[in-house]
């Protein structure tokens, strides 16, 4: 029979790719597959997002649990199509003995039940979400603290179109900060400013991305978008994504351990990948502070260590 307890932390990409799937020759090493992120930490499997990723998760799962149910907290950062779409094609759903508990917070004009059963309804798709076998709990989130067993996760509504949070769970061998979508503040998007004067939106952007920094600082791991590289992000601003340059000064002023780029752009083969990851580096270096920067890999597994503690303040 299979454990989850066994520490530390183990974290698995399963889908690392932005906006929509690109299989092929060009994103072998870093992955085709849209946002899906498995941890495995103190008895609990949780999967950070349900893009096209989620599939192999779930086929994973099916072989390693067989006839033993599987008991899985699924985390949905926001609706777009790269963070759900795979949602209908992860196999333990549609087993009697699985128990899924999906959480994430109401959209802009739906509710959070509303947005995840939407992509199963007719005609675009042949089987309704209540039709799934297993036992499937779809349950809003209403505050930005709360526990998946003895994981504390913290969230926060982050810089993107419509209603989007990040995560942090802090599990008993370090934490792991989850923001596959946002762009830097210099831009703001208007489910954060509604009702702002463009003055006033101007006041809050440097007070918003002081207020992340403290969300995010001291993480193990971050994992963030990075989509653009400099020059690229210059005719994506307002897009709701981010750059090279961006994400490394987020994660070096918020003193991050690890930075892992992330929501690759379609357009982006590896070599490319490669080459953001080499401009990352030197601007870690130029800062003269530490941060260990990489791509994130489809397939790649982390192990945070079990000795180290990390809990929130
Ligand atoms: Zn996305
Ligand atoms: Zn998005």
């Amino acid at each position: 029979m299979s454990s989850v307890s066994a520490l530390p932390t183990r974290l698995k990409f399963w889908g690392t790719r932005g906006s929509i799937s690109v299989p092929g020759t060009g994103t072998l090493r870093y992955g085709g597959n849209s946002t899906c992120i498995e941890v495995r930490a103190d008895g609990e499997i949780i999967a950070l997002d349900a893009g096209s990723g989620i599939r192999s998760l779930g086929i994973a799962l099916e072989k390693e649990f067989q006839s033993q149910p599987i008991r899985l907290s699924l985390l949905i950062t926001h609706a777009h199509w790269d963070h759900i779409q795979g949602l209908p094609f992860f196999a333990p759903a549609y087993e009697k003995k699985n128990e899924i508990r999906v959480r994430g917070y109401d959209g802009v004009d739906m509710s959070f039940g509303e947005i995840m059963a939407e992509p199963m309804k007719a005609p675009f798709f042949p089987i309704a979400m209540r039709e799934l076998s297993a036992r499937v709990e779809i349950k809003k989130l209403t505050e930005m603290e709360f526990c998946v067993g003895k994981v504390q996760v913290r969230a926060r509504f982050v810089n993107h179109p419509g209603i989007c949070a990040g995560y942090r769970l802090f599990t008993s061998a370090g934490s792991i900060a989850f923001l596959p979508d946002h762009e830097p503040y210099r831009f703001l998007h208007s489910a954060r400013t509604n009702g702002m004067s463009p003055e006033q939106a101007k006041k809050t952007a440097p007070e918003e991305r002081i207020a992340l920094v403290e969300f995010l600082r001291g993480s193990d791991i971050l994992i963030l978008d990075a989509q653009y590289t400099d020059t690229e992000y210059e005719s994506h601003v307002g897009w709701g994504h981010g750059s090279v340059s961006s994400a490394v000064s987020l994660a070096l002023d918020a003193e991050v351990r690890r930075l892992l780029l992330f929501h690759h752009d379609p357009s982006h083969d590896d070599a490319m990948i490669d080459a953001m990851v080499h401009d990352a580096r030197q601007l870690i270096r130029e800062s003269g502070k530490d941060l260990e920067v990489d791509a994130a890999r489809e397939g790649e597994e982390i192990l945070l260590p079990a000795d180290h503690t990390n809990s929130p303040k």
